[in-house]
């Protein structure tokens, strides 16, 4: 799973962020390498000693998130009092604040900034005919082997070898798993009215086309979007929230005219990597894999991911897919409607569709472990999260020097009742100040006030910045204006 390339490697080290942990590590793991027999270690070289430090740093980086995120608010698993459901995750004060704010950056960026992209919220559950005309009841499947000991379920393509990973008993033969999750609408749990949760949400927009083109009558190229849940019977599960049963998915189908779609194709794939980099995600984190024209999914003509180095290795962050007039073509047969596009000389065609499609929790995940650095100091280590302020949770945390101060808390108060009206603001007075900063730098929040008797007389306030450190007094009339362009 991890691939530790030599290059990864050195870029890791030379990461200013990574080198004092990175340190830590390397003494903390000799012990490690003198329990094996000098002849081998020795034999290693340092790319072994190397990668197996390198990729002790990414397990021990995964479950130092997972622990964040529970201990902090972001993550919790489903159902949890009653032993959880595998696959499932709910999102506890913070994670919700995450999510809502890249879904809502998605839009901005990715519908209302754009003159020819226009949204759409359709029903997760539809007419069981749009699965069959879109070839899911029969391809959305992984190939699927069980353990006749164990019973525990595979996916073929992942396995190495012939036996059970988990206790080395025979498997069964390859069948196909469809991962859609089944449904029956009314009170009888017959056949005919088996109904499917949705796995992707882009058929809600092919089966609209013609409901969108009517009433906003665009030309090509023009795109619909949708965010919304997702659901997929995976058969393999793990690393956190990565691969789940229940997630949030943002499409954007993008039509265009045929003979332009590798051409529209490059430049979707341009703009979403250039988004990832104004997210704040690094260039050596990024990288696109280009599906072979063999693998390639019943739909698609060309199939490029954009992955990312998550701590258990590359994997695909993002999808982008030439759909091609596949699924159009697909609902005007099957439902007998006319879903051809008339372009400006009258002339009717089916448009080919650019797909870029990404789940919401994991570019959360990629965010968390781009952003997670520990800086240690004489005394303590600060965790940071280093999130680009538009996505941060909590925007600023206002604290009160003294929580015994009326008059400290009052004009704190009045701040944090003033700010609450633009921002995510969070209200904090337990502690020194100096934990409580700790604390915001842990979920961060890019920006922390305090209220000190010198606000008292000068009316500033010290307002301390996640990243430096640094700390300037700003007149509270000032301090909107200060926020909104930092959050900008
Ligand atoms: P994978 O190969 O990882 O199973 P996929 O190729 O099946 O993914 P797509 O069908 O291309 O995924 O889905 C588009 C996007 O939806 C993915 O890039 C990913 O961000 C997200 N996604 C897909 N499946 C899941 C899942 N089970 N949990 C969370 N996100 C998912």
């Amino acid at each position: 799973m991890i691939n530790a390339s030599i290059e990864n490697m050195i870029d890791f080290f030379c990461d200013k962020r990574n080198r004092s942990t990175w340190h830590k590590l390397r003494i903390a793991n000799f012990p490690r390498f003198v329990k094996y027999p000098t002849s081998q270690v020795s034999g290693w070289g340092l790319t072994s000693c190397l990668q197996i430090g390198y990729i002790e740093y990414m397990a021990d980086l995964m479950e130092k998130i997972v622990s964040l995120c529970k201990r902090r608010g972001f993550v919790f698993p489903s159902s949890e009092i009653y032993g959880g459901i595998g696959g499932f995750w709910d999102f506890g004060p913070l994670g919700v604040e995450l999510k809502n704010n890249i879904k809502s950056w998605w839009w901005q960026t990715m519908v209302q900034i754009r003159e020819e992209v226009v949204g759409l919220d359709s029903t997760i559950i539809h007419n069981p005919k749009v699965w069959q005309a879109s070839g899911h009841t029969l391809s959305f499947t992984d190939p699927l082997r069980e353990c006749k000991s164990c019973h525990q379920r595979f996916r073929a393509d992942q396995l190495k070898g012939e036996k059970c990973p988990e206790c080395g008993g025979k498997l069964t033969e390859v069948k196909q798993f469809n991962l859609m999750f089944e449904t029956f609408i009314g009170s009888a749990k017959e056949t005919a009215n088996k109904a499917y949760l949705r796995p992707e949400t882009c058929q809600g927009i092919f089966v609209n086309f013609a409901n969108v083109v009517d009433t906003i009558q665009p030309k090509l190229p023009f795109g619909i979007a949708q965010i919304g849940k997702g659901f997929r019977n995976e058969i393999t599960l793990g690393n956190f929230i990565f691969r789940d049963r229940e997630f949030e998915m943002m499409e954007l189908e993008y039509f265009v005219k045929p003979g332009e779609d590798e051409k529209w194709f490059d430049y979707w794939l341009k703009e979403r990597l250039n988004w990832y980099l104004d997210l704040g995600i690094s260039k050596k984190n990024l990288r696109f894999f280009e599906h072979p024209k063999k693998a390639l999914a019943h739909y698609s003509k060309r199939t490029v991911d954009i992955e990312y180095q998550f701590p258990f290795g590359w994997a695909e962050l993002e999808g982008m897919a030439n759909r091609t007039d596949f699924d159009l073509k697909n609902h005007a047969k099957s439902s007998g409607k006319d879903l051809r596009f008339q372009d400006e000389k009258g002339e009717k065609l089916y448009p080919y569709v650019i797909e870029p499609s990404v789940g919401v929790e994991r570019i959360a995940l990629a965010l968390l472990t781009e952003g997670y650095r520990e800086e240690k100091d004489k005394k303590e280590t600060r965790v940071v999260l280093a999130l680009n302020p538009k996505i941060a949770p909590v925007k600023v945390a206002v604290f009160p020097l003294l929580p015994n101060k009326p008059a400290l808390v009052k004009k704190a108060r009045e701040i944090y009742d003033d700010l609450k009206n633009c921002f995510n603001v969070a209200w904090d007075d337990r502690g020194n100040i100096g934990k409580r900063y700790y604390s915001q730098d842990e979920t961060g929040t890019p920006f922390c006030i305090t209220v000190d008797f010198e606000t008292l007389e000068d009316k500033k306030v010290t307002v301390r910045d996640r990243d430096s450190m640094k700390q300037e007094r700003i007149a509270i009339d000032k301090l909107k204006e200060f926020f909104q362009t930092k959050l900008a």
